[in-house]
């Protein structure tokens, strides 16, 4: 079955193909030769997930996903929050963006943090919501090379590795977005196949 995610990140998809098994034919949006950016002027998760998935599900006519992640700092009173991809700037720079809130955590005695995702489903018109939560700690410095976004400063409780130094499956397997699609992933598999 084909399942279009709203989304031009690659890193993303293939992330999500590697844990539907093959029981999905995933595409994203630049398989669709689709390379504008996708309006999310909502101030919550939740609304900017569904905004995106109607409107491509409305564009392409096909059964879509789409996902909001957030970076939430405690100390920083839940920033980057919704606005994590342009913290430091319209450029969406992951390295300003870092450096930004190594910055501002430089004088802070917590450093908790928690990735939160919502992924919203448009299936057959029909919406439906799941979430995936990490929690874990900004370190000092960036470690590691794999992975995207805040990775290089996140470190998840439980673990000694940033989520850049953590292969893909282990990411995966206790990230936040992997949480929210195994969520998905057993929603859709409950669907009757077509
Ligand atoms: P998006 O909603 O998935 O585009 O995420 C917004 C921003 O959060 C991205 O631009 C990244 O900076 C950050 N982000 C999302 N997912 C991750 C992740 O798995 N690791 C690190 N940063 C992430």
């Amino acid at each position: 079955m084909k399942l279009l995610f709203a989304t031009q990140n690659k890193n993303k998809v293939k992330e999500i193909q590697n844990q539907l098994n093959g029981s999905f034919d995933l595409i994203g949006l630049t398989d669709l030769d689709y390379f504008e950016d996708l309006e999310e002027t909502h101030d919550t998760l939740k609304g900017n997930a569904l905004q995106k998935a109607n409107f491509v599900y409305n564009k392409f006519n096909l059964n879509c996903f789409a996902d909001d992640t957030s970076l939430e700092i405690e100390a920083l009173n839940g920033e980057p929050g919704v606005k994590s991809a342009r913290y430091a700037g319209e450029t969406k720079s992951f390295d300003a963006n870092m450096n930004k809130v190594l910055d501002r955590l430089a004088d802070k005695e917590s450093r908790s943090a928690q990735f939160r995702t919502v992924i919203a489903l448009v299936y057959n018109g029909e919406k439906h919501l799941f979430e995936g939560v990490c929690k874990g700690e900004i370190i000092k410095e960036k470690i590691g090379a794999e992975g995207f976004g805040y990775d290089p400063i996140f470190r998840p409780d439980g673990y000694q590795e940033t989520f850049a130094q953590m292969n893909m499956a282990l990411k995966n397997e206790i990230s936040h977005r992997g949480i929210a699609v195994k969520k998905l992933i057993n929603f859709l598999n409950t669907l009757p196949k077509s």
